[in-house]
């Protein structure tokens, strides 16, 4: 029935791969997601079903147990998984993030024994860069990393770990002085370290606590937590790449592919948010006949399909992009930027075409509502999409004259 968000020239697996999780979100995520998420629970069968879908090693290369696929079909699940439920993909998406920096920049030994592990969903990625005074400015991060013969030990404390709680492995940025004189520029002197601890609460590693849950808004069932380290040694065959003052390009590269990740989400929450505004509007009459029958509405569905379809072309066009090579951080910027606000507007339509029922918790409206505005701040909010599209934008056109 689906006519909005199509994707042409996918290949056969790919539409294979997109029918499954598409039926596995329809049967077994979307009847469940509202209750879940209204009780804030962890959704255990889902990610237990995910995991046996092979949807954590979706893009984790064949070669360490993986399904080898493109970043585009990354996407196309996440935007049908987001459809169901944010929360969902939120649980995916750190733990694809930090798979795709190991992938990219790690060592052969890391690879060898990261890798196998997140494919199977055994090792479950978080990925750790703000901190309670910055989320914006990374250049600002204060927790550090300090040499000490074979280890490294690391102070200081994190904020807002999607996963934090449930991750096995958690990539963390630090700044690490060492081997970079005083006055080398921020960037320069920060490195990513893979820790590994335990799942829960309270001290998950000698030196590492994850003091509890984040009470939010929405974007519930997922754990979002603080994580703080005091004294945490690090063997330094940790150093993600295992080379010091690399961190904060390894964690850029990660995030750009994040984008297109949380682009890829509002998509779906959007293309929800239309299906829960379309069917309502043909339900309830009022003067005499259905909503969907007063023009007023039906330009209202007629403005949201058609930011349902701007995002999806947007995100497809950036994931395309990257999997063929070339950069695509102003492509990945537009597309969350984007995506992340038509689907604030095609939520906010869809709600005040419920009318006053869009308020009550029995309607799956009102739990989007509360889950849209989390796209206009992960991964980094409009305003610093919108710097980062500056910025290429001038690269693109340098004045010549
Ligand atoms: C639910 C949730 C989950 C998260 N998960 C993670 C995670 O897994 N890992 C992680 O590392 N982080 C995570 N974050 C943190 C997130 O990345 C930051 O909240 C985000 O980057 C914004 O940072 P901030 O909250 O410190 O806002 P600030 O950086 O303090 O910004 C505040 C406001 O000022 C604006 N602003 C800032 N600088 C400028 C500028 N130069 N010009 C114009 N405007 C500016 C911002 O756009 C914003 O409107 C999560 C956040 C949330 C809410």
């Amino acid at each position: 029935m689906a006519r909005l968000a199509q994707t042409h020239g996918l290949t056969d697996v790919q539409q294979e791969i997109l029918a499954t999780v598409r039926d596995f979100v329809d049967k077994e995520i979307i009847p469940v997601a509202t209750e879940l998420e209204h009780r804030d629970e962890y959704p255990q069968q889902i990610v237990d079903g995910l995991k046996e879908l092979g949807v954590f090693g979706l893009m984790i290369p064949e070669e360490y147990g993986g399904l080898g696929e493109s970043l585009l079909t990354y996407a196309l699940c996440v935007e049908e998984i987001a459809r169901g439920w944010m929360s969902v993909s939120g649980i995916i998406n750190t733990h694809f993030i930090v798979a795709y920096m190991l992938k990219q920049h790690g060592t052969q030994e890391q690879k060898e024994y990261f890798l196998p592990r997140m494919a199977a969903g055994e090792t479950r990625g978080a990925f750790s860069m703000s901190e309670p005074a910055l989320g914006s400015d990374v250049s600002a991060i204060t927790s550090k990393a300090v040499k000490d013969g074979d280890e490294y030990v690391l102070n200081g404390q994190k904020m807002w770990l999607t996963n934090g709680g449930t991750s096995t492995l958690v990539a963390v940025l630090v700044r690490s002085d060492e081997g970079h004189p005083e006055g080398t520029a921020p960037h320069k002197s920060m490195t990513t370290f893979l820790v590994e601890k335990e799942p829960g609460f309270g001290e998950v590693r000698p030196g590492l606590t994850i003091p509890g849950k984040i009470d939010k808004m929405g974007y519930k069932g997922v754990d979002t937590t603080e994580l703080i380290m005091d004294g945490l040694r690090i063997p330094a065959n940790r150093v993600l790449g295992g080379v010091t003052g690399r961190g904060f390009y390894q964690m850029m590269d990660g995030v750009e592919v994040g984008r297109v990740n949380v682009a890829a989400r509002g998509c779906g929450v959007a293309q929800r948010a239309f299906e829960l505004g379309v069917s309502y509007a043909q339900q309830r009459h009022t003067f005499g006949k259905p909503i969907a029958q007063h023009q007023a509405i039906q330009f209202k569905l007629a403005e949201m399909a058609t930011k349902v379809e701007a995002a999806h072309a947007m995100m497809v066009n950036a994931a395309r992009k990257k999997d063929s090579g070339e950069r695509n951080d102003l492509e990945a910027g537009m597309a969350k930027y984007l995506a992340s606000e038509y689907c604030k507007e095609v939520v906010e339509d869809a709600f005040r075409i419920h009318g006053g029922y869009g308020f009550s918790k029995e309607y799956e409206i009102e739990r989007l509502y509360r889950e849209a505005p989390m796209l206009l701040i992960g991964e980094g909010t409009a305003e610093i999409q919108k710097m980062i599209i500056g910025r290429r934008l001038l690269e693109e056109y340098r004045f010549q004259g």
